[in-house]
């Protein structure tokens, strides 16, 4: 996996750097897309030097680059990193935010609607779905 790493970073123009391979494996191997802040308690307990502006930053750098992607869900303001760059959507749990991807291929050919007309050049659009995970909906309010 750290071979591959390498590989991609370098193919991306990325000096693969030990802090930014520690950045790359700590995300690809979450699920729960984290904010930057999770991935830097993760990193710094084998790199101790790194700040979180680094992480931060990396994150970004590898968004350019079209290695990870990020999600903003329910207002919230800072960015979610996401492993999976493939087309999805997400369902989110309104209590304790926790993100699910969603790969139903119906939601990724939704037409645009007609009211659009001329107006917009469409880039792409978002689903999100919202709710109660399965633990918070069971859990007294
Ligand atoms: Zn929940
Ligand atoms: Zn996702």
């Amino acid at each position: 996996m750290i071979n591959a790493a390498i590989t991609l970073l370098r193919k991306k123009g990325l000096k693969p750097t030990q802090q930014r391979l520690a950045i790359y494996q700590a995300l690809m191997t979450s699920r729960d897309h984290p904010h930057a802040q999770k991935i830097y308690r993760k990193v710094r307990k084998k790199h101790v030097t790194i700040s979180l502006n680094t992480v931060y930053n990396t994150l970004e750098a590898f968004k350019r680059a079209g290695l990870i992607g990020s999600v903003k869900v329910l207002h919230d303001e800072s960015a979610r990193y996401d492993p999976t760059v493939d087309p999805h959507n997400h369902i989110v749990c309104m209590k304790c935010k926790k993100v699910t991807d969603l790969f139903e291929k119906k939601l990724l050919r939704i037409p645009t609607p007609s009211e659009i007309g001329g107006e917009f050049k469409i880039m792409g659009y978002r689903v999100e779905f919202f709710g109660y995970c399965r633990v918070c909906a069971g859990a007294s309010p």
